[in-house]
């Protein structure tokens, strides 16, 4: 068992892995969430930026909750949301559609000379693809 300082409130408390929050924190964050939840479904045309001032929740927070997919904004509220990778406008995670799908190519290239260097792998290799699809 880990002891750390709060990142909220700077108590000390058993640290259990995931936010540096304690317990206290976390409950109040996980309020906070559910109220923020509601407000964006009440008003789903709120900007990132409004749903941070009328909920009085940092845009960082905001941030990271979309970023664990926990949050999505509807199409009118994209505003200051962009994938990390070319900057469009995305809705949740971190990267758009399309460098997901780059990703996942570059992934396969990468892992590719590997295979080939065998045949034995590079069946298993086309497999694995069929198997994708
Ligand atoms: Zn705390
Ligand atoms: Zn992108």
């Amino acid at each position: 068992m880990e002891v750390k300082n709060c990142k909220d409130c700077g108590r000390l408390f058993n640290y259990l892995g995931g936010n540096m929050l304690c317990p206290e924190c976390t409950r109040k964050l996980d309020d906070k969430f559910s109220d923020v939840k509601q407000y964006i479904y009440d008003n789903p045309q709120a900007s990132i930026q409004q749903v941070s001032e009328e909920m009085e929740v940092s845009i960082g927070q905001l941030r990271t909750w979309v970023r664990q997919e926990r949050l999505e904004f509807t199409e009118a509220s994209l505003v200051g949301l962009n994938c990390e990778k070319c900057g469009a406008m995305i809705r949740s995670g971190r990267f758009c559609l399309n460098c997901k799908g780059k990703m996942t190519e570059t992934l396969k290239s990468v892992y590719k000379p590997v295979n080939e260097s065998s045949k034995k792998a590079s069946d298993a290799n086309g497999r694995m693809r069929f198997l994708d699809n």
